[in-house]
């Protein structure tokens, strides 16, 4: 069978003969599963009963069939109520004291008959109640390992997102730039952005593609647009069939009419750079005398939506109180698809570094008042979709165990989802890596194939090695397979090697842990979550 070996398994069976064997996983194109099966490495896994092969891990337990616990899981409790959590699966319950008691008992291995001795239940409910553990990988068999496939990102081998920083200089000095863009800087020269986009197009038309302009100010290099856009639309825009998204991320002071006419002519989205009222957006968003630039930006979104140009909004959220006023005030705007970003800690929003490790728990706090927040927005607009990042992906990640987004997953998209270009055309495994030269793939310019540079990068594989068990604290954490060990790029830049933990870690740690009581808590939020993202 072919497939990727991921773990070789060494495990005993209940009567204590050795066994060996491999997990083989293979990912079925057609109905985008991954199946695994085990490979013995001998014919007959075991002594005590025949070779069985095929015999499906669903299939329910016998009565002298032993069960106990899943490796390495973590238990909290609330009160009277008990979170365990399957870590390599992404797996969790909440139980009440009754069936924690039962589950407590297969701690260490016990036949199915004695567990079903049970004062607290029928025999028929607490059948179905092991069952269940046993499908959510809670409770496992002594002489079958875990067959569950650990999480894994879908499997995309080339990138399909492609962030172009056409220009170093900004009209804006946003005091935590992370691009550190200065009032004048180099712009991108036009040979550079056509052979990117000759490059990726060449290479890449296969799949559904994303290319974004990013900067410093990308309007401040309209004219580079406008060729790239061109050139996409008007060559290449049905190669395969298949579709190019294109996108300006802009902080909208410089937006015209003349703009709109474009965006519209060639379906560009537009995201704007905005952090909520008036008041907080003009405390770090200001130009480089310190006048504050909200009234430009939202007469630039204003444009925008007056004229249905598509797009969101990214906001940063520098202090943990102001998710609320943020949010609220985007909402007030009219769109309900917005980031909110934690403040990067590159460039000139490099600051202290253990106050950035302690506000995790205060973003974390104020998380769970701002999904109340949202959570209530959405009740009284029944059939609103909400595109919240990073709600949605958390609450993706819990309900779910496959991870096709680029970001909160190990190893995370750099280089095989993403890709960033820098003005000079040098390539970065991700947009968030641009400028950090230790992670330079090369150059646009000396390449003849993105896709064989990709292939024989180096640098991409070293990327592609930071998964969580390469992370000392990620390999223990019980939360590693929600957060994916965070963002490459946020670890890089503030330790300076890739194999450390994000440095929100406490608040994805307290984050994930809270958003599972409170989707046990919220009966209504299960519904409600139709309208936070495709689950
Ligand atoms: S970054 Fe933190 S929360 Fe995420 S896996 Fe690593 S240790 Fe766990
Ligand atoms: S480096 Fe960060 S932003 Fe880029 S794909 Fe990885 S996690 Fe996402």
């Amino acid at each position: 069978m072919e497939g990727r070996v991921l773990k070789d398994i060494y495990f005993h069976c209940y009567h204590d003969h050795f066994l060996s064997g491999v997990v083989m996983h293979r990912y079925n194109e057609e109905s985008q599963e991954l199946q695994s099966s085990v490979i013995f490495s001998s014919d007959r896994p075991c002594r005590c009963e025949p070779a069985n092969e095929s015999r499906p891990l669903s299939a329910p337990p016998s009565m002298e069939e032993f069960l106990f616990w899943q490796r390495g899981l973590h238990i909290s409790h609330r009160g009277r109520e008990h979170l365990i959590v399957e870590p390599e699966t992404a797996r969790w319950v909440i139980l009440d004291d009754r069936f924690f008691s039962l589950f407590q008992q297969a701690e260490y291995p016990r036949p199915l008959y004695e567990l079903l001795d049970n004062p607290f239940a029928s025999t028929a409910d607490t059948r179905d109640f092991i069952t269940y553990l046993l499908k959510r990988n809670i409770l496992t068999r002594t002489d079958w390992p875990s067959l569950h496939p650990p999480v894994m990102p879908s499997p995309l081998h080339f990138p399909s997102f492609f962030s172009i920083h056409i220009i170093e200089s900004c009209n804006f000095k946003c005091s935590y730039c992370y691009g550190d863009a200065p009032s004048s800087g180099k712009k991108m020269k036009m040979e550079t952005m056509l052979r990117i986009i000759d490059c990726i197009v060449k290479d890449f038309s296969r799949q559904d593609i994303t290319i974004e302009f990013h900067g410093g100010e990308p309007m401040l290099a309209r004219n580079l647009i406008e060729a790239a856009c061109v050139r996409l639309r008007e060559h290449y825009s049905s190669i395969n069939g298949r579709t190019c998204s294109i996108l300006v991320q802009t902080n909208a002071s410089l937006i015209n009419e003349k703009d709109i006419e474009f965006f519209k002519k060639y379906d560009i989205s537009v995201g704007v750079s905005l952090d909520g009222p008036e008041e907080i957006h003009n405390r770090n968003r200001v130009y480089k005398n310190g006048k504050g630039t909200y009234q430009d930006t939202i007469r630039g979104w204003k444009m925008l939506r007056e004229h249905r140009i598509n797009g969101g909004i990214l906001a940063v959220v520098e202090r943990p109180e102001e998710y609320i006023p943020i949010a609220g005030h985007i909402l007030s705007l009219g769109t309900t698809g917005f980031r909110l970003n934690h403040m990067v800690c590159q460039g000139r929003g490099d600051v202290d570094m253990e106050r950035v490790r302690e506000r995790g728990e205060a973003f974390a706090r104020e998380f769970l008042d701002l999904l109340d927040y949202l959570a209530d927005y959405a009740k009284s607009r029944p059939g609103l979709f909400m595109d919240i990042w990073p709600l949605n992906i958390m609450l993706f990640h819990l309900t779910n165990d496959h991870r096709p987004f680029m970001c909160m997953r190990s190893p995370c998209g750099a280089g095989s989802h993403g890709l960033g270009f820098a003005y000079n055309g040098d390539i970065y495994p991700c947009e968030q890596l641009v400028g950090l030269d230790r992670l330079k793939v090369g150059n646009i310019n000396k390449c003849t194939s993105l896709k064989q540079m990709l292939e024989q990068s180096t640098v991409i594989e070293q990327v592609r090695s930071r998964t969580t068990s390469s992370i000392e604290r990620c390999s223990r954490c019980p939360w590693r397979n929600f957060c994916g060990g965070g963002c490459t790029a946020e670890a890089f830049a503030v330790s300076g090697t890739l194999f450390r933990e994000d440095v929100d870690c406490s608040f994805y740690e307290r984050t994930f842990e809270n958003l599972m009581w409170e989707l046990h808590r919220r009966g209504d939020l299960n519904r409600l979550m139709g309208q936070f993202g495709q689950f």
